[in-house]
């Protein structure tokens, strides 16, 4: 009977920046992956390059990963198993399967600046390939540093058969003897790849499409460890717009990126899965978890895949339309008060919470990103209306206006008397819509009406033509501050002779 083994898949990041969308989307890949075939997903930092590697960079990129939604079965961090890629390094040389190589790093740059200017591809020539033991023994013993380099077979085709690209090969002579422990002890990417996923019986290699040269030198390595070859399967990249690579260029790249400028995590992880890949049927938004019998492997196009940012936007909008005010509110606080337009104290002011909400509610359906709520509303914590826009003048010239505006005060005052002036009182939208009402009543009959009875309270609430239903703004500023703008706007009528 044969035993079915269970798919291992592995995420593995090298902390050396933050999470980029690309290597984002192989983390949800493989986690996709591996959840449908109930498989397990092993998490392996690659931090051997000590220099370029931080434990801050780690720490944000299992941030993200976990923001994402994502979760994982193992994990295991490359700088601790140093002796264990050393032990079969050894083991390597003592099969006759590597050699020391002393070169020089000037040696080596030599080489390679020799080779480039005839026009060759650089690679090792080989020259410590043809070291006898003696020459070895004498170079120990003086203490030359070396590294050790593992020995590629001339002439041999390296064939696989990629899950998502189908078959593919590479001759053996493009590679060139390569390095698989440094002189300082610590391996390679490619070897370390190798022994991790023999040691974590990895059966799943999914990754990015750059890795495709790797991966005919990890099947060497495989190979010579005698150990069983993983599945492989290679991603398209992601390309900006202009069908240029993703990169900064395009805006927003990394993930905390994305979450500071106000995405939301399962629109995030919504879109990332559609890049070069769908459920089918035209079904567009879900989470994850809802597609997992849909998901396979082999559905993965090969075409690569464009970051759309107006589809991000749209998924995003779609998401935060799916929120409750109160947890939007919520969401969005965080912007308020990085923006300064409240402060820590405010959050427990049922006064300016009641007002946030209100904002939510009207500003719900044009976020496009948590970050949005901010421009909107910062006019609305201000005392005073900051300028009027020119279009917004036009209207207060008009003869109507003027009209309009008394009014309008007369009706927020004679309301704020019967609040009894008190600040805390709340003024609804219902209420803000009967007193837009009543000016429309009062001003019968001198025939104003629509655009010039509209347009002259927006002006003199907000300085703009532009914004929210009206009655949402005045509910928004409440009755004291809409009083305080009208006046303002009055006088503004008054000294610049409109
Ligand atoms: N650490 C590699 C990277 O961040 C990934 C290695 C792999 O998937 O084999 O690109």
């Amino acid at each position: 009977m044969e035993i079915k083994k269970i798919p291992r898949f592995r995420f593995a990041p090298s902390p050396t920046g933050g999470l980029h969308v690309g290597t984002a989307r192989t983390a949800l890949f493989n986690w996709l992956a591996a959840r449908s075939m109930k498989g397990k997903l092993i998490l392996r930092i690659e931090d051997t390059d000590a220099k370029r590697s931080s434990i801050a960079y780690e720490k944000s990129i299992i941030g993200d990963l976990k923001w994402l939604g994502l979760d994982w079965d193992e994990f295991y961090r490359q700088s601790e198993r140093i002796k264990i890629y050393q032990k079969r390094a050894f083991q390597l040389l003592d099969e006759d399967k590597a050699y020391r190589c002393f070169c020089s790093p000037e040696r080596l740059e030599n080489l390679k600046e020799s080779q480039y200017a005839a026009g060759k591809m650089s690679q090792y020539d080989g020259l410590c390939r043809k070291l006898d033991n003696t020459e070895v023994e004498k170079k120990l013993k003086d203490g030359v540093p070396f590294a050790i380099r593992f020995k590629v077979a001339d002439d041999t085709e390296i064939t696989f058969h990629d899950l998502i690209r189908g078959d593919i090969s590479f001759s053996s002579e493009v590679l060139g003897d390569f390095i698989i422990i440094k002189s300082d002890g610590t391996p390679s990417y490619n070897f370390a790849v190798v022994v991790d996923d023999e040691d974590m019986k990895i059966t799943h290699v999914l990754r990015g499409e750059d890795h495709i040269t790797n991966t005919a030198r990890q099947i060497l390595l495989f190979e010579s460890l005698g150990s069983d070859l993983p599945s492989f399967a290679h991603f398209s990249m992601i390309l900006g717009s202009d069908g240029s690579k993703l990169s900064k260029r395009h805006g927003a790249t990394t993930i905390s990126q994305f979450r500071e400028e106000g995405y939301l995590a399962e629109a995030l992880a919504n879109y990332l899965s559609l890049l070069s890949w769908a459920p089918g049927e035209g079904q567009e938004i879900f989470g994850p978890a809802d597609i997992l019998d849909k998901f396979n492997i082999s559905h993965i196009s090969k075409s690569p895949a464009t970051f759309d940012v107006d589809k991000l936007n749209w998924i995003n909008g779609i998401y935060i339309r799916k929120k409750s005010d109160k947890e939007l509110a919520e969401l969005c606080i965080p912007y308020l008060l990085s923006e300064k337009i409240i402060d820590k104290k405010g959050t427990e002011n049922e006064k300016i919470m009641g007002k946030i909400l209100k904002g939510i509610n009207a500003f719900k359906d044009n976020l496009k990103v948590l970050g949005d709520f901010s421009l909107y509303m910062k006019d609305f914590f201000k005392e005073k209306i900051m300028e009027y826009s020119s279009e917004a003048e036009e209207i207060l010239k008009l003869e109507s206006s003027k009209a309009v505006l008394k009014n309008f005060l007369e009706l927020l005052e004679s309301e704020w008397k019967s609040f009894d002036n008190n600040p805390d009182m709340d003024f609804n939208e219902d209420q803000g819509k009967k007193l837009i009402n009543k000016i429309g009543e009062n001003l019968k009959d001198l025939k104003i009406k629509g655009k010039y009875l509209y347009m002259p309270i927006r002006v003199s609430i907000t300085g703009k033509t532009h914004g929210p239903e009206l009655p949402k703004v005045i509910s928004i500023l409440g009755l004291e501050n809409c009083i305080q703008r009208v006046s303002q706007t009055l006088e503004y009528i008054k000294n610049n002779k409109l």
